[in-house]
């Protein structure tokens, strides 16, 4: 995730934070020091309720980060690849490479986050009745980070996609009617319907309560699940789609490749501008050996380009290939996973096309437009 920066690394995943994180944690650290801690223990100097606010707030960060933890080491145990985990204002977002392929995973992976929290608020609950610290500061801390917790679990377990309860719920639809995309819809109907009660609480606080900033920040909240619901019931929908369709039914089966001996001026005129093309692949009798990109010319000086040979500028490795039997969802998933245009169709070593972003785009809208089902 851009606008974030890495902290340290757990375990092989990247830790880092957003840096809207920065304000919240100065927000929450001066809302404990000069609201919360004075008004339930009165009596204490100014600067103890400042550090009990510091180090409250570095611990809440301390908990969302182990929930988050909980989920990403679980996905790893499945065979999930996890690059990173984001901590920003709503809590965390672990950088799963891939969806859990069973409804079982997706459960264990889901459940995990709030049991971790919960645990975490009996440890805290447990700690703040040690008998020589209660009724001090220490004491005071604890027990306000059990509540957070308690909070943080119980607040995702709401049944609605994508919080965590929402992925329990759809790995339960999911697993009994194996129907991932209409277990994702009732789940993310559910989450669309917690974002608006949200939404309709935060407005009741603005208007009727008068306490604005709790209104916003309920509201805010119900907004950003609404959305996410939303878009992720459009996600499984179009990846859905995308694993009906064959790369080899999308594909030309007589496709343009050029040689590598070939000069980056020859393949401009006759691939770039009179086919309109933005890459190609480079074969060597028949095997697959790069691929071309309107990039990587224009990395060279136009003077260069009728003395270069296309092998000098070609991309060899790596190479992301996908099979004419694979489908499109597979491609796609390569296409984002490496921020790339396109990816290479392989068979026995030899080229057999190029996928696009644009030719997947332009399936879509065509079969949209004509009402086709794929
Ligand atoms: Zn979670």
């Amino acid at each position: 995730m851009k606008s974030s920066f890495r902290l340290f690394r757990i375990a092989g995943i990247d830790i880092g934070i957003h840096f809207t994180w920065i304000f919240i944690f100065i927000f929450f650290s001066w809302s404990l020091a000069q609201g919360y801690f004075p008004l339930q223990y009165p009596g204490w100097s100014t600067a103890v309720y400042w550090i009990m606010g510091i180090i409250a707030s570095l611990m809440i960060f301390v908990s969302v980060l182990l929930h988050e933890l909980a989920h990403s080491l679980v996905a790893k145990r499945r065979g999930i690849e996890v690059k990173s985990i984001t901590l920003f204002i709503l809590g965390g977002v672990s950088n799963l490479e891939d969806e859990p392929g069973k409804p079982s995973a997706e459960f264990a992976m889901a459940i995990v986050g709030p049991l971790t929290s919960f645990v975490l608020a009996l440890i805290f609950f447990g700690l703040s009745y040690i008998p020589q610290s209660s009724g001090n500061p220490g004491a005071a801390m604890l027990s306000y980070l059990a509540l957070i917790n308690v909070f943080l679990g119980a607040f995702n377990l709401l049944p609605g996609f994508p919080l965590d309860g929402g992925r329990v719920l759809r790995s339960i639809i999911w697993g009994s009617t194996g129907d991932l995309v209409k277990a994702t819809n009732i789940a993310g109907i559910v989450g669309q319907v917690f974002g608006w009660l949200l939404i309709g609480v935060g407005l009741f606080f603005i208007f009727w309560v008068g306490s604005l900033f709790t209104g916003l920040w309920l509201a805010f909240i119900g907004w950003f699940l609404n959305s996410s619901a939303d878009a992720s019931r459009k996600e499984v929908a179009l990846r859905e789609r995308l694993s009906l369709i064959k790369v080899r039914e999308m594909v030309n089966p007589n496709p343009e490749t050029i040689g590598p001996q070939v000069t980056v001026d020859e393949m401009v005129r006759n691939i770039f501008s009179m086919r309109h093309g933005r890459a190609v692949p480079v074969c060597r009798d028949d095997k697959l050996v790069g691929i071309v990109t309107i990039t990587d010319v224009k990395k060279i000086p136009r003077e260069r380009w009728a003395t270069t040979p296309v092998e000098q500028i070609m991309t060899r490795e790596p190479l992301y290939t996908v099979s004419p039997e694979d489908n499109v969802n597979t491609a796609m998933k390569l296409l984002v996973q490496h921020d790339i245009n396109q990816v290479l169709v392989k068979q026995d070593e030899k080229c057999a096309g190029l996928l696009s972003r644009a030719n997947i785009i332009n399936r879509l809208q065509f079969t949209h437009e004509l009402g086709l089902r794929r």
